[in-house]
Parts: structure tokens; sequence; C-alpha cells
């Protein structure tokens, strides 16, 4: 298994201490990475300083052909990404073959497409004899910090428009899951020039935070906690670096009396408990109209019990464990405080599954009230929540009445009332009668404390670049 870190080009074992990573499923333990210490960050970063000359004044279309290259090699080992991506994270392994590694490729192949066509407006004369143009340049040197639910997909999401835009990078992954960033270390080394892209493994304190706060860094990209983006924020300030956060969700899902019962069910069962609810676009916070609510929640019921959990590479799982003992037993002691409440019912699940493992069953939390914690607070595990409301006006307030903002999703078989919701609704996205479907074309991210970077599409090379004025004199 590849276990070392990508520094200057060449692929080295982390002088740091030894973090033991587990299988979820299980328990056990799968490898011990050795993390970056201070020194080797430092080394990565004066490496992605010293590349940054060269590789971004390649053109962009020498970037994209590299992208290409390196689409085409993930593909190539597609199923060996899968299945250690199944193995460190809990996956089903036919969601991670299926699902994300043709999403982790597509990314690569739509930021080699999109690095040759940025756009801005056309250059002309606002003074006269003064030709003005506008230019896209890449910020620097990148620090990209990555999170547990999706290492891979994230890795991508992060490298792609970096890389696309002409910017060095320096990569973290988390601490618990760096085994695919560190499979594919060993492709980007073969790929790419030296220094242009390092991977480092660690975990915050030890590793995030020296590379963050380094002086050379120009811009830090995480997907992380509201904390972390806080604590990254205010480190930030002393060098003016350029953020870009995707924080937190808690995404509300409101079905209308009009809605096709059927596909809202379908809908939260797929999109509540994806990955393990483990997601921050997770269809969690379901609005239910009065006259749907009953039948919703005698539906909804039955569906997420049905759920199979099991061992991530038996074909018949859909649901697998979570990441740690500490996020099941976070989920739970939300779960155990949501069913002390008077009002709630637990209509399925509300316990941890005995045996190996950091299962816990999908749950599911009726008459659940706006001010409620379980409403509230994101929860990141299989647990999703419903209210009754009783107008559009009051769907629409509680929907928006959220530190978050991030997705959020409506179902009516009305146009009218989709597009007048969806126009007010506080979030990055709003899902019409669906719940989940991302496309590289299209921008992710968050409003409020969600954050505000945006990835994939072309307003992630947007965030990527610094736009800057040039000025001819002809007169
Ligand atoms: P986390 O913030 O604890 O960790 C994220 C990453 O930040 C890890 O690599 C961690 O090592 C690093 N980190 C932690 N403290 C740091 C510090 N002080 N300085 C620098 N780096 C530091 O989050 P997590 O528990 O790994 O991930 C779950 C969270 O991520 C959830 O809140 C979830 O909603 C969010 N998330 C958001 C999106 C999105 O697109 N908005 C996507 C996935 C996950």
């Amino acid at each position: 298994m590849q276990t070392k870190l990508l520094i200057d080009g060449d692929l080295v074992a982390g002088d740091g201490a030894a973090e033991t990573i587990l299988n979820p499923a299980t328990g056990q333990t799968i490898a011990s990475v050795n993390e970056a210490s201070t020194g080797q960050v430092d080394q990565a970063v004066l490496a992605a300083e010293r590349a940054f000359e060269g590789w971004s004044r390649t053109t962009p279309a020498e970037r994209a052909l590299l992208l290409l290259r390196l689409a085409e090699r993930i593909e190539a080992e597609a199923g060996g990404f899968a299945a250690l991506e199944s193995l460190n994270c809990g996956k089903p392994l036919v969601r991670a073959a299926a699902d994300e590694l043709p999403a982790v490729i597509d990314v690569f192949r739509f930021f080699a497409g999109a690095a040759r066509i940025l756009s801005g407006s056309a250059a002309t004369e606002y003074v006269a004899n003064h030709t003005s143009m506008i230019r896209r340049d890449p910020v620097g040197v990148v620090a990209s910090i990555a999170p547990w639910n999706y290492p891979l997909m994230m890795a991508a999401w992060k490298l792609g428009p970096a890389l696309a835009a002409g910017n060095t990078v320096i990569l973290k992954p988390s601490e618990q899951t760096p085994l695919t960033t560190l499979k594919l270390a060993a492709i980007l080394a073969e790929i790419f020039p030296k220094g242009v892209v390092n991977i480092v493994a660690g975990r915050g304190e030890s590793v995030g935070v020296p590379l963050t706060t380094h002086q050379k860094v120009r811009m830090v990209s995480l997907t992380g906690d509201v904390t972390t983006g806080q604590k990254i924020l205010q480190s930030a300030a002393k060098t003016l670096k350029r953020t870009h956060l995707e924080l937190g969700g808690k995404a509300p899902v409101i079905v209308f009396d009009d809605a096709d019962r059927e596909a809202v069910v379908a809908g939260i069962r797929m999109g509540g408990f994806y990955n393990a609810g483990q997601d921050c676009t997770a269809a969690c916070r379901v609005y239910a109209s009065a006259r749907m609510y009953d039948k919703l929640v005698a539906d909804l019921g039955s569906a997420i019990s049905s759920l199979r959990h099991g061992k991530p590479e038996d074909e018949a799982t859909e649901l697998g464990p979570l990441i740690s003992e500490r996020q099941r037993s976070r989920v739970a002691s939300f779960v155990e405080r949501a069913a002390q409440l008077r009002h709630t019912e637990i209509v399925t699940g509300g316990g941890k599954v005995a045996g190996g493992g950091f299962f816990y069953e999908p749950t599911l939390v009726a008459g659940a009230l706006q001010s409620d914690e379980i409403v509230r607070r994101e929860v990141f595990g299989p647990v999703v929540s419903v209210t009754r409301f009783e107008d559009e006006e009051q769907a629409i307030a509680w929907a928006n009445d959220s530190d978050y903002g991030l997705a959020s999703s409506v179902w009516t078989g009305s146009v009218k009332t989709a597009m007048k919701v969806a126009s007010r609704l506080q979030y990055g996205c709003v899902w019409v009668n669906q719940h989940f479907t991302l496309t590289s074309e299209m921008p992710h991210g968050g409003l409020k404390m969600s954050g505000y970077g945006k990835d994939m599409s072309v307003y992630s090379l947007e965030d990527y670049t610094s736009v800057r004025h040039v000025m001819l004199n002809f007169g």
C-alpha cells in the first residue's frame, strides 16, 4: 500500500508521528501512515513556490493535457481506487465504483476543458488611446485541506480547478482517510512537473496549521467543519490569504401537498442516507405539509427501515458504517436527546448496530419542532427528521431559519410553487423534485455559515484566479 507523501516530485515517508488508519466496517487497522513533519510541510510549500514560476506560464492546453492524462490513469485504476476508498471509509463498494470514481474522473476532464475557455469582458478603450484588458491569473501557492467523507472526490474538486488555473498546490487529506489520496500521489508524481502538486498527510493541528499559516501560501481552500473554517479565517487574516471555504450543511426538504409521495420517499431514502448520511447536502431536515405529513411519515418509516446495512463489499449493502466510533457516538447522542423530547417519535432506528464496526441504524425522527436541536444542528449521520408545516410561508421561513445555506429541495407538482419557493430559499443549490445530483458543470457551494467557496464549474476556476487589469497607452 502506498503510504508515502509527495514532496517536490518525490514520494517520501513522513517524518512525523504515525497515524493508525482504521477500517470503519470492522474497527481493525488497515495501515499506518507517518504524517509530515513541520519541516516537510515547509519543504512542500517551498517546492510549490519554486514550481509556480514555470507552471503558471504553461499554456492552458498544456495543463489540460496533463489533467486528461491524470483522468485516464485514474480510470485505468478505478477498481483499485474504489476498493481502497471503500476499505478506508466503509462505503458500499458498488457506490464507490459506480458513483464516486466516474465523478472524480469527470471532474478532471471537465477542468481540462474549462482551463481553455476562461471568459471575461472585452478589451476596449475606456480612456481614449488606452486599451484596457482583463486578465485572470493564478493566485499562487494553494493549500488545500480535505475532509473524510469523500476523500478522493474532494481531492479532485480541489486539485482540478487549482491546477487548471495554473496554481501549484499542497493538498492535505483527512488524517482518517488519506489512502486514496496517497495512491493518487504516486500517479501525480509521474504526470506533473516536480513541486506542482504536493501531498502531505497528517492531522489538523500538526500538519494543517503549519500548512495553512505558512507565509508563502497565498490561498487556503478547506472543505470541513464550520469551526475549522473559522480558525482558518482567523489565521489567514495575518497574511491576508485568499480563502475558499466549503463548510457544513443542514439541507431542508420541503414537501407540498401536491408532491409525488413515492418519489419523495425514494428521494429521501437515497439522499438522506447515501454515504451513511455523512454528506453536507444530505436530505436530513424534512418539512411536510399538514395534509401530506401522516402518510409521508408512515411511508418513510417503512422505506428507511428497509435500508440494508452490511459489509461494504457485499453488493446488496446500501448503508455502510460511520467513519469512526467518535462519529457514531456523536450521532447516537443527537438521537438520544431528540428521543427524550415528549413531542418526538423515533419511527425507526435509533440505535447502534451490535457487532464490529461503527454501524448505526437508519433513523427517522418524526414530530420534530423547528426549535429542536435535531432540526437545527448538523448530525452528519443516517438520521432524518420530519416537521409538519401549515402553509408555504411557514415552510420557507423555517427552511431559511438556519445558520447553514448549502443545499435544499422542493417537492411539488406545481411549476409555479417550485419557481416561487426556489427563488426565496437561501441556499447555494435548490433541487426541484429530486435531492442530491451534482454535475461538474454546475457550482457546488453555500451561503451563510456553509461558507462561500464554489467547487466544480467555471465559478470554481474564478475562485482560483485573480482578476487583473492591463492598460496599454497607444496615443
Ligand atoms: P474537519 O473540519 O474536522 O476536518 C476537515 C479537514 O481539516 C481535515 O483534513 C482536518 O485534518 C483539517 N483540519 C482540522 N483542523 C484544522 C486546522 N486548525 N487547520 C487546518 N486544517 C485543519 O471536518 P471533517 O470532520 O473531516 O469533515 C466533516 C465536515 O465537513 C462536516 O461538517 C461537513 O459538513 C463538512 N463538509 C462540507 C462539504 C461541502 O461541500 N460544503 C463537503 C464535505 C464535508
